[in-house]
């Protein structure tokens, strides 16, 4: 799994499938239900920790399902319809090739449509729920789509119905509705500038400088500042264990300095936790999500 986590950490699953369309895809999830094997749908693996033993079961990669189309909403309004498995970049990149805005925020962002969605992705105060007219997903056992509206019940600060606990749980997110604003001729240079800015941003801030799965831990507002803010006043900048390290340049940032395990990086997050909760009385909430097996 390391070569498919963007923290190029994890071991092996026991199976790996790439289903070719949306049909292969409900075949694959009706097969798997039917054998009882579980399985786990991997979109960019931008958000994912992987344990060092890998993953029992099926892994589902998400990311030969990149079709888009574009379809007309009330009053003729422009609806960009996306696959699960298109990258979000790309997603912005087709939006301004059709000179329609309103994603422009998420240029540079790595990942899927369908892991945005089911993390409710934000960034510079752009959140995916705000963008979503609706969400088809095909629920594990009867193959079938279903059709959500969205926003709607299930959506929040870094959450959707298709979290656990949430009323989607479990289900797969096949295709995203995305509600956008024809810009006009002379609006799409903002748009395309916007990008840029986006993408210069993330690079000037570190992003890509080395393997990272992003912020590791939520913000959340009761700390009184961001999260990364709060991990460098705990002097937690640059602390390491292994190759695992509190990136230099953004705390909240944790990042896979050469060789690091799954369990580096895990005993780096809970280091910081206890840290957080010990000098501060806070349980920092982790965003990145702990898959398989450690
Ligand atoms: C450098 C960097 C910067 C980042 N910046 C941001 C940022 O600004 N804002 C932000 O919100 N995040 C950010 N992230 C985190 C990450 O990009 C997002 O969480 C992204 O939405 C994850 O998408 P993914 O396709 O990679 O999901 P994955 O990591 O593959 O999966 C995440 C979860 O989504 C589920 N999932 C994926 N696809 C589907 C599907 N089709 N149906 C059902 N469930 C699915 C998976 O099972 C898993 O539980 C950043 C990450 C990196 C590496």
């Amino acid at each position: 799994m390391s070569l498919h986590t963007t923290f190029r950490i994890g071991g092996p699953a026991d199976a790996y499938l790439v289903p070719e369309d949306a049909a292969a895809a409900a075949a694959l999830l009706a097969a798997a239900r039917a054998e009882g094997l579980p399985l786990f749908v991997l979109g960019g693996g931008a958000n994912v920790l992987v344990g060092d033993g890998g993953i029992r079961g099926l892994v589902m990669d998400t990311s030969r399902l990149r079709t888009s189309r574009l379809e007309r909403g009330p009053e003729s309004s422009p609806i960009l319809v996306a696959g699960c498995g298109l990258p979000m970049d790309e997603l912005c990149l087709e939006a301004l090739g059709r000179g329609l805005g309103g994603l422009e925020d998420f240029a540079g962002m790595p990942g899927s449509v369908g892991g945005a969605v089911f993390m409710n992705a934000r960034c510079y105060d752009a959140e995916i729920s705000r963008t979503l007219a609706w969400v088809d997903s095909l629920d594990a056992g009867l193959g079938r789509v279903a059709r959500r509206p969205a926003p709607g019940p299930g959506w929040d600060y870094k959450r959707s119905p298709y979290q656990p606990g949430g009323p989607a749980a479990g289900e797969l997110v096949l295709e995203a509705a995305f509600r956008l604003a024809p810009a006009g001729d002379e609006a799409v240079p903002r748009i395309a500038r916007v990008m840029r800015e986006r993408r210069a941003d993330r690079e000037a801030k570190g992003h890509y400088r080395l393997p990272s799965a992003g912020s590791v831990f939520k913000n959340d507002r009761s700390l009184g500042a961001p999260t990364g803010v709060i991990l460098d006043r705990l002097g937690l900048r640059g602390k390491r264990v292994g190759d695992a390290m509190v990136s230099q340049w953004h705390a909240n940032i944790f990042v896979n300095a050469g060789t690091a395990t799954g369990a580096d990086m895990r005993s780096l997050i809970e280091l910081a936790q206890g840290v957080a909760l010990e000098r501060l009385g806070a349980r920092l909430e982790r965003e990145v999500l702990m898959v398989g097996e450690f």
